[in-house]
């Protein structure tokens, strides 16, 4: 038996029902709608790279995708320069806030495509030559990784681009930089309404089942990126997923994946299954409580750990 077949027999719904009673942690308010999220959600889906789903009864409630976008912004941004985004913005850890107002020392890139300055960067590359372009290449693109068409909440982009602050700074200290080429508004926006974008747990596992299966959706077959991006892409989710928890969770956990402020988490097991759990309640990292819960306990009841010999 490999993990990938033990999934098909794995007691999802039992899982989430072992996590329930944990009530730790404290669901976003950075912006109204997030405030207003459930804080008793608390869905799973998995995606094996045979394309095999698996999911509990929540798993199509919709939340915007928010920082679990930012591998899939790195690999679209990765794909369309050739992979020449790799000299755009550094792949080391910060061990600092996601929203640390801080760049690399030397050279002024994001310090990596996991935390805000690198996203920013990174949607400011993909393909298109203004805004509403790259908006549309990020949407389409986030798609193809997730398997159908996913579409922007307006409002909750509106939000973003309003109450983001510290993402206004960042981009207007890498202007300062000459590291981000485009208006610092414009990348803002942009970044705003990748935030945005409405997924659910089944749709998230799918992106990053993509991912582990080096590329290919498993669900439609198609090729969305390079097997060579698919692997720069889930090396910086096991170094930089998890913002400055990511050494905890490699060791807890040993599955690559990104966290984000929705209380979603996206993991990818890579040649095995890509995975997506979303509960809101966060812990003081900005990871979610359950979320975590659920990603150790499927780690260890899979054997997913990447160190586990
Ligand atoms: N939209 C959020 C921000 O830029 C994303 C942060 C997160 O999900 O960790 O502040």
């Amino acid at each position: 038996m490999t993990a990938a077949t033990d999934i098909l027999t794995y007691d999802l719904d039992a899982l989430r029902d072992r996590v329930m009673p944990e009530t730790s942690g404290t669901v976003s308010d950075s912006i109204p709608q997030l405030a207003h999220a459930d804080p008793d959600l608390c869905a799973i889906a998995v995606v094996t790279i045979d394309g095999e789903l698996r999911t509990t009864p929540d798993a199509d409630a919709p939340f915007s995708i928010q920082s679990a976008a930012k591998p899939f912004l790195f690999a679209l941004a990765l794909h369309d320069t050739g992979r020449a985004a790799l000299g755009r913005v550094g792949i080391e850890p910060t061990g600092e806030a996601f929203d640390a107002i801080k760049l690399e020392s030397g050279t002024g890139r994001p310090p990596n495509p996991m935390v805000n300055a690198g996203a920013i960067l990174t949607s400011s590359i993909v393909d298109g030559g203004d805004v509403d372009a790259r908006t549309e290449r990020i949407v389409s693109g986030l798609s193809a990784f997730a398997g159908r068409s996913l579409e922007i909440d307006d409002d909750i982009a509106a939000s973003e681009h309003l109450l983001g602050d510290r993402n206004h700074a960042l981009a207007h200290l890498m202007r300062a930089e000459g590291t981000l080429q485009v208006d610092a508004d414009e990348a803002i926006l942009v970044y705003a309404r990748a935030c945005a974008v409405l997924v659910d747990a089944e749709a998230l596992a799918t992106m990053g089942a993509t991912l582990a299966a080096g590329g290919v959706n498993p669900r439609t077959g198609e090729r969305v990126v390079s097997r060579e991006v698919a692997r720069d892409v889930i090396s910086v989710m096991a170094t930089c997923g998890v913002y400055d928890g990511s050494g905890r969770w490699m060791r807890e956990v040993g599955v690559p994946a990104k966290s984000s402020v929705s209380g979603a988490i996206v993991l990818a097991a890579p040649g095995v299954l890509g995975a997506a759990v979303v509960s809101p309640p966060l812990d003081e990292r900005g990871t979610s409580v359950r979320s975590h819960r659920v990603s150790d306990r499927l780690s260890a009841d899979l054997g997913l750990h990447s160190f586990d010999v």
